[in-house]
């Protein structure tokens, strides 16, 4: 089970547990040989610890307009993340990729911009609180998990966020 896939229980102190030792036979040398740590870029990020999340998908266009969502995230003081088209073509490290063979999340607030919600994105972040999805697309996916649904271009609607947070915050 990855993390934040469940929603937590309610804690129950009257169940008891039981530990059990179990003999097993541990092979003398490990199977494994750790030939070097190589640390890759971006994998300081943890996007699962974010709270506010502004998220890219190919609706974003060119690796250069992430600047976009990155600029609306560092005014919030979330995280990016991105759907996985994104990291294969090398415009963001994997660690900012959310899905199924990415980090699930589950942060108060995900925006999603210009992704269209195949079910290997939505598996990562649809038990997010509040979930934004902008998309010009009115049957996109993506809107059918969608907290508020906002239908458009997203080089539109983002600067617009964008220019609003900085008059209040
Ligand atoms: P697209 O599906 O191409 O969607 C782009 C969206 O942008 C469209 O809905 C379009 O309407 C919208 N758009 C375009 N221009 C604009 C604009 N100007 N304004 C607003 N909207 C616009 N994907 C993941 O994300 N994470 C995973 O972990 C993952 N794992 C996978 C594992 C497997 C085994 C497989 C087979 C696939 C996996 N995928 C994963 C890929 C997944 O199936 C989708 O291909 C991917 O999520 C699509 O990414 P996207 O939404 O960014 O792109």
């Amino acid at each position: 089970v990855r993390p934040k896939v469940f929603m937590p229980l309610e804690p129950d102190h009257n169940r008891e547990g039981k530990i059990t030792k179990v003999d097993i036979n541990k092979p003398e040398k490990s199977l494994v040989d750790i030939l070097e740590m190589i640390k890759g870029e971006g994998d300081s990020i943890n996007i699962g610890d974010a709270d506010i999340i502004i998220a890219a998908g190919k609706g974003i266009g060119n690796v250069k307009n992430l600047a976009l969502v990155e600029e609306l995230a560092d005014l919030l003081g979330g995280a990016v993340g991105v759907s996985r088209p994104l990291v294969d073509s090398a415009w963001k490290p994997y660690a900012h990729q959310v899905g199924q063979t990415g980090k699930t999340v589950c942060p108060k607030l995900y925006i999603a911009c210009g992704i269209s919600g195949q079910i290997q994105h939505l598996i990562g972040m649809k038990s997010s609180d509040v979930i934004v999805a902008i998309n010009k697309d009115p049957d996109a996916p993506i809107f059918s998990v969608a907290t508020y649904g906002i239908v458009g271009d997203l080089f539109k609607i983002v600067p617009q966020l964008t220019k609003h947070f900085k008059a209040i915050l």
